[in-house]
């Protein structure tokens, strides 16, 4: 609207704007200081968010998910610093430490459980995001079979054959590659050939309204299938409901994440989350025998 009612309404707007611009700019110097601290007070954390089996309800892996303790705003939303981190490049610092950290991290957990690192389109372009896969395998001496990397097809959006040679490359040494917030790009599914994903994650819109008449239920169910069509697995994401496990659990998708079984934890509590879901399941199994 300010663009098409011209200069005097664009005016109009400026001092709003102006503060916007000077918002993210304080921003993006406080995230450079962030990251300068590493994993110190004030800088970055990784937490760890679980990702449940729905056919034997084991923990099958955990996805990385970066947080940062603002010293005067406290939680930042990695929905609003990543894009900043994208915009200036300063993404790439923090995806490399991230993994870096994940890494070595997860090559404490138990070695079925998988890590998932987001990757960002920007760590695409820079050119080293295979070295620095390869270096933090290498460093944590974490199996490359137990790294999963969560893409959005943002990465194939221009048919970017560099983009892809990467994938080809990770894939070719045993990384396992998912496609993440599935449904809400623009045109999901001519994605789905470009590359041999390993499993597709649901993005949460479509788990929200699943359980609604006339919800998602039926486009679930489609996924579901074409994954199955193509041997990939899905995760739906964002599950918050026994409802909604149990409509997930009938339509056959593969994984659950989500608040109802955890959210992302500290690092320092994952062997314990582990431990308590295996004892858990342990006695579960155990009185459904005895009533066998
Ligand atoms: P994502 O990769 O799709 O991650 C899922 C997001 O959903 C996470 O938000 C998670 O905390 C949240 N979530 C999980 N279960 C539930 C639920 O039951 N209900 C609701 N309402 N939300 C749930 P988070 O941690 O705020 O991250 C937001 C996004 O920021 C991520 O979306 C990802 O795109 C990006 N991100 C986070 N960490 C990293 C990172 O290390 N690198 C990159 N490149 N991006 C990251
Ligand atoms: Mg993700
Ligand atoms: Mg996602
Ligand atoms: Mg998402």
């Amino acid at each position: 609207a300010a663009k098409s009612s011209g200069r005097h309404t664009y005016r109009f707007f400026e001092p709003d704007m102006d503060a916007k611009v000077r918002e993210r700019r304080q921003l993006e110097g406080d995230l450079r200081h962030a990251i300068a601290q590493g994993g110190r007070e004030g800088g970055l954390e990784v937490y760890y968010q679980p990702c449940l089996g729905l056919k034997d309800d084991r923990i099958t892996g955990c996805e990385a998910l970066v947080r940062w303790r603002h010293p005067e705003r406290g939680w930042v939303s990695p929905a609003d610093f990543i894009p900043i981190a994208e915009d200036t490049g300063l993404i790439n610092e923090i995806g490399e430490w991230v993994l870096a950290t994940a890494c070595r991290d997860a090559a404490s957990w138990p070695d079925d459980i998988r890590l998932a690192v987001n990757v960002s389109p920007v760590q695409f372009k820079s050119g080293t995001l295979a070295l620095k896969i390869m270096a933090a395998l290498a460093t944590s001496n974490l199996p490359a079979s137990r790294l999963e990397l969560e893409i959005t097809e943002a990465v194939l959006i221009r048919d970017d054959d560099a983009a892809l040679a990467i994938l080809h490359q990770l894939r070719a040494i045993g990384v396992r590659i998912a496609l993440d917030d599935f449904g809400t790009g623009y045109s999901s599914l001519s994605y789905l050939h470009r590359f041999p994903f390993d499993k597709i994650k649901i993005d949460r819109c479509f788990v929200e309204d699943i359980a609604r008449p006339d919800g998602s239920a039926s486009i679930v169910q489609a996924v579901v299938n074409l994954a199955a069509a193509r041997r990939m697995t899905t995760t739906a994401e964002g599950v918050e409901t026994e409802e909604q496990q149990r409509l997930l659990r009938t339509l056959g998708c593969s994984e659950m994440q989500g608040y109802l079984f955890s959210a992302a934890k500290p690092a320092d509590k994952m062997l314990e989350l582990f431990a308590l879901h295996r004892s858990r399941r342990a006695r579960r199994e155990g009185s459904e025998s005895r009533r066998r």
